[in-house]
């Protein structure tokens, strides 16, 4: 199922006078839905308006559905949606009939009164657009990336600012976007949002792409994880050491409490049981704590991703 890309970047620079926005990007979005995260300033708006077609590379290769942004993007445009953080909208107008004008405009549009309800939008349809709320702008701005049925949408934070219901409402729409074959390029800094729709996360630092896999895959792969377990204090940890890999360690922070810290694979988890039996112990309790994408990103780009 993930075999197409949609987005091929290679070697990506994009400069803003003496400031290198983007240094050298290279990546690939394959169907389905891809998470790029990254600190502040580190590159991930410019790329994603660079996929676009709103802003032109200093050099490098970009593919969209095939195509070039920049010299092919007419035949783009109708292919893609793009939800905007802000603007592009005329404040003045309706909300329902800003979305009706946008369905318009495209050959098989998604029922804009279904789409109105979904998103929790029925009760200010009549309602102008610089009198909604901050939630109901950015839901207005989510329908109107979807409405035209396109096959690739780039979408910036979609639950950002949204009450837990109309988060819910936004994340079942791209689970359903996903299921319908229309793929995702999403941007965001909250990693629950990124670990509950993402097939594909790219982590951008610095203007590179630093670290790319599915959520599990990152977890798994660019942190250590944790095993605990209790027993009865004084165990003799060097020979529990000798017995597991290298590069994993372990400790008795506290009497009777023991953490082995490393890759913890099914294997390790035995290695660990088979020592405590043949040692006589009897954990009361044994428990595995795997990184998550927040601790990953960290470790990767030293720094807290709501910065
Ligand atoms: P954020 O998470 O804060 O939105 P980002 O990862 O999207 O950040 P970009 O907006 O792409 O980062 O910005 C990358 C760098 O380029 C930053 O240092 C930013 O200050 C700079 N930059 C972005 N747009 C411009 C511009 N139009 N002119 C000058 N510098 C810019």
């Amino acid at each position: 199922m993930r075999s197409e890309p949609v987005v091929q970047v290679q070697a990506l620079v994009k400069r803003y006078g003496t400031k290198t926005a983007v240094d050298g990007l290279d990546l690939v979005a394959r169907t389905g839905v891809t998470a790029v995260l990254g600190p502040n300033g580190a590159g991930k708006t410019t790329t994603v308006e660079i996929c676009e077609g709103y802003r032109r590379p200093d050099s490098g290769t970009v593919r969209v559905l095939g195509l070039d942004p920049v010299t092919q993007g007419p035949a783009l445009r109708p292919r893609i949606g793009v939800m905007l953080q802000s603007g592009g909208v005329y404040s003045g107008a309706r909300a329902d009939e800003m979305l009706r004008h946008v369905a318009a405009l495209h050959a098989h549009p998604l029922d804009v009164d279904g789409l109105i309800e979904r998103l929790g939008l029925g009760s200010c349809g009549r309602t102008t657009y610089r009198r909604l709320s901050g939630g109901q702008q950015r839901r207005l701005a989510l329908a109107m990336a979807v409405v035209g049925r396109p096959e690739l949408v780039f979408l910036d934070e979609p639950g950002a600012g949204l009450d837990p219901q109309a988060r819910r409402a936004t994340w079942d729409l791209v689970r359903d976007l996903r299921a319908d074959g229309v793929s995702v390029i999403l941007t965001t800094h909250h990693m629950d949002e990124a670990e509950q729709l993402a097939d594909d996360v790219a982590v951008i630092d610095a203007g590179r792409v630093v670290a790319q896999g599915s959520p599990e895959e990152l977890c798994r792969g660019g942190a250590e994880n944790t095993l605990r377990f209790t027993g009865r204090p004084g165990l003799d940890v060097g020979s529990l050491l000798k017995a597991l890999p290298a590069n994993t360690s372990a400790v008795e922070p506290a009497p009777g409490s023991y953490r082995v810290t490393g890759t913890i694979d099914p294997q390790l988890l035995a290695t660990v049981t088979s020592w405590c039996a043949q040692n006589g112990v009897m954990p009361d309790r044994i428990s595995v704590e795997r990184h998550t994408l927040e601790d990953v990103f960290l470790e990767l780009t030293g720094k807290e991703l709501r910065a």
